[in-house]
């Protein structure tokens, strides 16, 4: 039978897939086309996942955020030449959140590469500024290894992604299973602990700090640091901030969370614990006016580049986040220190967590129509249940809706992240309800979209009802990008003259009916303009257990955010949006 075996011969598209299974990759997203149809069948048959998405985007989206929620590389399979060019705003928007993804693209037969071959690419060089990996096997044989180190590149140190290239002629050649080296799964991703000396430097700046905080970011939650950095936070009585993505590593509703006074609360630390988070844009770069001049940061990080970007760290803590922050426990267990509830610090936060709690509420009870963001999100605060993954992208939609909403566990948000891509929430939905599907059926996965944000994939509404994914969409609808006109405006503004003329470039159509994209494909969708016909709807749509819904939520146009103390990073820096 073993003799048999090896004399069987298997193709490059077989061979493509048991590599898959070895590294344990589960999922599949992409379009197939010329010359990878081949490719997404003998996945199928290999028990891989496979789903067929209508953008490469959302589907390279997609397979990311699988590598974030599993810790293991979702594939990204797409054609070749444009189809690849799409998967690259896939493979960038992950390599810059540092989470896994490996993208497998078909390319031009060999014998007809620089002849221009249909969709020829330099796609292995293309996709070197995207990825932390990239390379074409050289031979049917070499398949296994070649994604045995895409798929380790992509886990090991700072998670990226990686790319494989894979020739149109290599698809359905054949070759002797017995002249193939399969490399069977690479190890888990070494644990790194940081330099013991550090960690005593670390925790002695600690230990002498006036107004300490803790900053809890997405490398935490992709460490599943969640167990000892609460342990961290409780037995310390520390502040703590998480982050956009780093939201739930510790409940958002937990006593020692300081979001409510973040600008504050950064403004004033005098020494601040960075677990997994990057001192980039979302951090204001550490730099005053948003941060004291002299704030010493102990910074803990996979990447050891990472250590001293823009700021210069009191102490480099090198290593993975959890096993770190657990050598911190250790290290002051010594100590039985405890940073007092009763310190000025602690009353100054207080005090600011109250007086903009307040001003949150008087925004949210306004009742005046058409809605605001504040009255949308708090009606959807209060339905959504707790253990929802909500997923978020827009510009005032996501900035807003995530001071409002909450997340009580790690890796339940995902949103336009570090690279603050628009377009990702549809994909992202689609990863997401399929691993609730597979572990925790009960689990909602719901994506909040400003209604220009949703137009970037709107057509993977479509892969949603094909797949019975039970996903919420709740479109927060003005009409624009940032603000657009009502509808009486819009036609005021027609009478000047042709659209290309006179409407402003961050218009869209006023009123527009994306909950009837849903319907067309079976989903449900929902116009609402009011609290009650929004709450009716959001009710429906979380009983759905089948059928994905849209809800479009109709506010005002003109809308905003509340008065930031620090307006810079708003409109004029944040690109498009919402
Ligand atoms: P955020 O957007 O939440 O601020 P960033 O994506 O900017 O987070 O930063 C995450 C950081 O976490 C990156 O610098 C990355 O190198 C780091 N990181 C990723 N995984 C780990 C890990 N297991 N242990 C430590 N650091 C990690
Ligand atoms: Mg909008």
């Amino acid at each position: 039978l073993r003799a048999a075996a090896m004399a069987e011969t298997v193709t490059g598209a077989q061979l493509i897939a048991r590599a898959l299974v070895d590294q344990k990759v589960e999922y599949m997203f992409g379009i197939v086309g010329i010359p990878i149809i081949e490719v997404a069948v003998a996945a199928q048959v290999a028990g891989i996942k496979y789903v067929g998405m209508r953008n490469e985007q959302a589907a390279c989206y997609a397979a990311s955020a699988i590598g974030y929620l599993t810790g293991r590389p979702g594939a990204c399979l797409v054609v070749s030449g444009p189809g690849l060019i799409n998967a690259l705003s896939g493979m960038a928007n992950a390599n810059e959140n540092c989470w896994p993804v490996l993208v497998i693209g078909g390319s031009s037969d060999r014998n007809q590469e620089t002849l221009g071959a249909f969709q020829e690419f330099p796609q292995v060089e293309a996709c070197r500024l995207y990825s932390k990996f990239s390379a074409r096997p050289s031979s049917l044989e070499a398949i296994p290894c070649v994604i045995e180190k895409a798929v380790r590149s992509s886990l090991y140190g700072r998670p990226g992604a990686a790319y494989v290239d894979i020739p149109g002629d290599f698809v359905n050649a054949e070759v002797k299973s017995s002249q193939v080296r399969y490399s069977g799964c690479c190890l888990p991703p070494p644990i790194s602990l940081a330099d013991p000396t550090m960690v005593s430097q670390a925790t002695s700046i600690l230990m002498s700090a006036r107004r300490p905080l803790i900053i809890v970011g997405k490398g935490a939650a992709y460490s599943r640091a969640e167990h000892s950095i609460r342990k961290l936070v409780e037995q310390t009585g520390l502040p703590f901030l998480p982050t956009p993505m780093g939201k739930g590593v510790v409940p958002d509703n937990h006593p020692l969370c300081v979001s409510a006074a973040r600008s504050s609360a950064l403004r004033n630390a005098d020494v601040i614990v960075l677990l997994g988070a990057r001192l980039n844009w979302m951090l204001h770069f550490g730099q005053p006016p948003r941060y004291q001049q002299d704030v010493k940061i102990i910074q803990v990080d996979i990447c050891a580049e990472e250590l001293g970007n823009s700021v210069k760290p009191a102490a480099c803590l090198l290593g993975d986040v959890d096993a770190v922050t657990k050598q911190i426990l250790e290290h002051l267990e010594r100590f039985s220190w405890k940073f007092p509830s009763g310190s000025d610090w602690w009353g100054s936060l207080r005090g600011k967590i109250k007086a903009n709690v307040e001003s949150s509420k008087a925004l949210a009870s306004q009742t005046s129509l058409p809605m605001s963001y504040y009255t949308v999100f708090r009606h959807i605060k209060e339905l959504l249940p707790k253990d929802c993954i909500i997923v978020s992208e827009g510009a005032n939609t996501m900035d807003i809706g995530r001071t409002v909403l909450q997340n009580y566990h790690p890796r339940h948000r995902l949103d336009a992240g570090t690279f603050g891509t628009m377009g990702v929430g549809l994909g992202f939905a689609i990863a997401a309800a399929l691993v609730a599907q597979e572990q925790n059926p009960q689990q909602r996965v719901v994506a909040v979209e400003g209604d220009s944000a949703f137009g970037f994939s709107g057509m993977e509404a479509e892969t949603l009802c094909r797949y019975n994914l039970p996903v919420l969409i709740i479109v927060v609808n003005n009409n624009g990008i940032y603000n657009g006109l009502n509808e009486s405006s819009w036609k005021e503004m027609m009478m000047l003259g042709e659209p290309a003329k006179v409407a402003p470039p961050v218009c869209l159509t006023p009123n527009a009916h994306y909950e009837q994209v849903m319907a067309a494909f079976g989903g449900k969708g929902h116009f609402v303009q009011t609290p009650e016909e929004l709450r009716e709807a959001l009710k429906a749509g979380l009983a759905e257990e089948k059928v994905p819904t849209l809800i479009n939520v109709m506010i005002d146009p003109q809308s905003d955010r509340k008065q930031q103390d620090f307006p810079w990073l708003t409109r004029s820096n944040m690109g498009r949006g919402q």
